[in-house]
């Protein structure tokens, strides 16, 4: 289905970013990694892509905090690759604490990394995008792109901000074939969902197998975790030609969390 188009999603080295990588290259894209890790396993992860689905798989170390890292990762795309045609962009973290002991760096952090690295991949994908008239770009929300919980400001502002660059970019785009969405999941069982329960624990004064069922999967009225393999096959969704129509909407996979 992507046969041809070069896939460059962030944050690809785990969780919810490797499952999408990989289903896109399933899908035929050719698919530019991003993330940090293991390098021997990022190479086996690589190579793995490569061999299971016959498309070229590159990888980009790139720290998402700094513009000219940015900058650096997508003059390669478009030397090696030719651009991006499918942007992802997945890479996010998180940090609980109440606002008035909000340590001002993971503030700073969380803001350039969940918000800020879009507007930049965004700004540079463009115009490879408008020059080919079509474009797809899949932004990572979340149901806090939506509605707050208590002790995670910055991850809040950042995914409600997400969801204005989304819909900003969707307008812009749209005369020239360019889609922009954004998916906004509830509660995914990946590392980082691991370390916030621990987090959280520490922040609510609870045990971690109460944060899991009278916290997290308390706001789910599934009372099940999304999965990695859901969220992937939702942004592969997103990239077909039946989701030609769908532009600057705010998706959510969540289990029914914010129809409540
Ligand atoms: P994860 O921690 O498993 O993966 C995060 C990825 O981002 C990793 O590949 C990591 O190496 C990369 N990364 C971290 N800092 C980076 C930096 N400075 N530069 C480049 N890459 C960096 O997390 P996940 O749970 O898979 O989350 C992925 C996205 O999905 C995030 O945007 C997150 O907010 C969102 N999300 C997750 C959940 C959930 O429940 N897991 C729910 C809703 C939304």
């Amino acid at each position: 289905m992507l046969k041809g188009k070069t896939a460059l999603v962030t944050g690809s080295t785990s969780g919810i970013g490797k499952a999408i990588a990989s289903r896109l290259a399933a899908d035929g894209a050719n698919v530019i990694l991003n993330g940090f890790g293991d390098a021997k396993e990022i190479d086996a992860l690589r190579a793995g892509l490569e061999r299971d689905h016959k498309v070229r798989v590159g990888f980009s170390g790139a720290d998402l905090t700094r513009a000219e890292a940015i900058e650096g990762m997508m003059a390669d795309a478009a030397k090696d690759f030719g651009g991006v045609d499918i942007l992802v962009n997945n890479a996010g973290t998180q940090f609980v604490s109440p606002i008035e002991d909000f340590p001002v760096a993971k503030w700073d952090l969380i803001i350039a990394l969940n918000l800020s690295s879009a507007f930049h991949t965004t700004r540079l994908a463009l115009p490879h995008m408008k020059s080919k008239k079509w474009g797809r770009i899949v932004n990572m929300g979340s149901a806090h792109a939506k509605v707050a919980s208590p002790f995670k400001s910055a991850y809040v502002a950042a995914k409600h901000g997400l969801s204005g660059l989304t819909k900003t970019t969707a307008l812009e785009g749209a005369p020239h074939g360019v889609r922009a969405n954004l998916i906004c999941p509830g509660y995914v069982f990946t590392p980082l969902v691991e370390g916030q329960i621990a987090d959280t624990a520490k922040a609510r004064g609870m045990t971690e197998e109460q944060v899991k069922n009278d916290v997290l999967l308390a706001a789910q009225p599934t009372k099940e975790f999304v999965t990695v393999e859901q969220v992937a096959g939702f942004a592969s969704f997103l990239c077909s030609p039946a989701a030609d129509s769908i532009n600057g909407a705010d998706l959510s996979i969540d289990g029914g969390w914010t129809a409540q």
